[in-house]
């Protein structure tokens, strides 16, 4: 089971929710559009992140000389570098998303084909399966252990 920050840092909650118009087709190319944008904001601020990280390390790297502190910022350190490495993986999963959007390949669940829908790709935009998909998946995950 992914920890809670995980689940977190999954969502992307600086947005305007997209209005549908009237008789708007789903995944019109406004729509593409709005999620492309918030996808690219969402990684820049992740982009961001993984940089603060970087800069803060280099900073505290010197000011340690007594063994012990040196030990907790290790401690420090290696949570950091664990918590860019999961960033890093988003980015990568943000890009691919951005590339199924450009390739007007996005929105669908890739299991049973369904609409996503808006309201849960705006929650989750990097999300391949629908809802009923997804709780499937996830209580086979449970029962294999994996
Ligand atoms: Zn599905």
């Amino acid at each position: 089971m992914a920890n809670t920050a995980e689940q977190q840092r999954e969502r992307f909650t600086n947005f305007t929710p997209y209005e549908m118009k009237k008789g708007e087709e789903y995944m019109s190319d406004d729509m593409l559009q709005h999620f492309k944008g918030l996808l690219l904001q969402w990684k820049q601020e992740l982009m961001e992140e993984v940089d603060r990280t970087m800069h803060h390390m280099q900073e505290d790297a010197a000011n340690y000389a007594d063994p012990s502190d040196r030990a907790t910022q290790e401690e420090e350190f290696s949570l950091e570098l664990r918590t860019r490495d999961r960033e890093r993986k988003l980015i990568k999963k943000i890009d691919k998303t951005i590339d199924r959007i450009d390739k007007d390949d996005y929105g669908f669940c890739d299991q049973c084909g369904v609409e996503i829908g808006t309201r849960r790709l705006e929650a989750r935009p990097t999300a391949t399966l629908c809802i009923d998909c997804k709780t499937l998946a996830e209580i086979r995950e449970k029962q294999t252990g994996i």
